[in-house]
């Protein structure tokens, strides 16, 4: 089969949307046009009907019930609206919030915003695996916290938290559990009662759905979870998020968790079958590469290597007809390398040389093996040219006292 260029292996970034979510949206940008909100008329039913029916599939993907859904306009907002709309709503009662240093930047930059306000976060560290240390969780606690928000998986490195265990924790101190659950999503099973989950943020665009739209579980017994409100006006969503609703995005949204739902445990086969191919593949054929993050406790359409002995610039130039991200920063405006995987302790050049791999559901057999022939030969090219590899080889000197950058 003719391989088509670029190939798409950034999946954790976006993913394409699916031609069966097009087909379910396109009629309510036309003959469905309505607005949800407007009760007098046929118009505006039919568009509710077409939001009703979303909220209900968004839900059946996560065991909750159709009115527990806020809409939003993508996971970055549900992250903003768990967060401060909690911080807000039980200010009296304590001011303290535990999160954890691999968060999303949506999570940690809401936190920052709250400590400027006078709110208290505790960071937690992360082991060498990627994941969350429950002691560490336990000492964290105090009678001040009123929140805990931990992921459901990284999206670098694919790390799936305790989730159940964390939910367990929240439920015996009567502290609220909000979960960005953005990339676990439609990828493995989540579910919000054998989970423990309050909150849970949702994006469409991560499974296979429209970009800008989202959803926010909100608990609503056991406990009922109340929120304050970020954006006022008009009272949708039940006062939690005003706002007229996108209805063709939202039905999207809703296609798409139906699909997921139903074909999880079948995609899961096949992506963990993939994403196993591109990993022996390469490392069957290159020495000094690592995996960042564990392997066990993780998504099965994600791989993150680190390559030694190489640029991390020159590595991807020499794949670009593939679309990957790295844990270089170096396009951006600072030279950091990936906060997330120096939490796990990574060194700052294998930082720099490593590969997010994130495969999706329109990936194929014959892209990953180009995949991993080309990733193969530009590694090899590349530490044929580094005077550090081949040192490395043939004197054994130790590469990780010296200076890489003046190298
Ligand atoms: C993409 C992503 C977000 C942000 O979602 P948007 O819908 O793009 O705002 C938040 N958290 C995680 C873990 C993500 O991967």
């Amino acid at each position: 089969m003719a391989i088509k260029l670029p190939i798409y292996f950034d999946n954790h970034a976006t993913t394409q949307v699916d031609p069966r979510v097009i087909d379910a949206m396109l009629p309510y940008f036309n003959e469905k046009f309505g607005n949800a909100a407007s009760r007098n008329h046929a118009f505006g039913w039919v568009a509710e009907e077409g939001v009703e029916e979303a909220r209900a599939q968004v839900a059946q993907l996560i065991n909750a019930t159709p009115k527990e859904i806020v809409i939003t306009s993508g996971a970055t907002e549900s992250d903003n609206l768990a967060i401060k709309g909690v911080a807000a709503m039980y200010r009296e009662k304590g001011n303290h919030i535990i999160t954890q240093v691999t968060e999303h930047k949506a999570v940690l930059d809401t936190c920052k915003r709250l400590e400027k306000e006078g709110y208290e976060v505790t960071y937690l560290p992360v082991e060498k695996d990627g994941r969350i240390n429950l002691d560490d969780l336990r000492r964290a606690i105090t009678p001040k916290t009123i929140l805990i928000t931990i992921m459901y998986a990284n999206n670098e490195i694919g790390v799936i938290q305790p989730i159940a265990e964390i939910g367990k924790i929240a439920k015996e101190k009567g502290i609220f559990f909000h979960v960005d659950g953005v990339q676990a999503i439609g990828k493995i099973p989540v579910d919000v009662q054998k989970d423990g989950i309050d909150l849970l943020s949702i994006s469409a665009h991560k499974l296979y759905g429209p970009k800008g739209v989202g959803a926010l579980y909100v608990r609503r017994k056991n406990p009922r979870v109340q929120l304050t409100a970020i954006i006022d006006g008009g009272g949708h969503e039940r006062g939690m998020r005003s706002g007229t609703l996108n209805v063709p995005g939202i039905v999207g949204l809703g296609k798409a968790c139906d699909l997921c739902r139903q074909e999880m445990a079948e995609e899961t086969v096949k992506l963990s079958g993939l994403r196993d191919r591109l990993k022996n593949g390469i490392m069957g054929k290159l020495d000094e590469t690592y995996i960042n993050g564990s392997i066990e406790h993780r998504l099965p359409h994600n791989i993150n290597i680190s390559f030694a002995y190489v640029e991390g610039e020159s590595l991807l130039m020499g794949i670009n007809d593939i679309a990957v991200s790295s844990g270089s920063a170096c396009t951006s405006a600072t030279l950091e390398p990936s906060y997330v995987l120096k939490a796990l302790g990574v060194g700052e050049d294998l930082a720099h040389t490593s590969i997010r791999f994130g495969l999706g559901r329109f990936n194929t057999v014959e892209e990953v093996d180009y995949v991993t022939g080309r990733v193969v030969e530009t590694v090899e090219r590349l530490r044929e040219l580094s005077p550090l590899y081949e040192m490395a080889k043939e004197e054994g000197i130790d590469v990780s006292k010296m200076n890489w950058k003046t190298a």
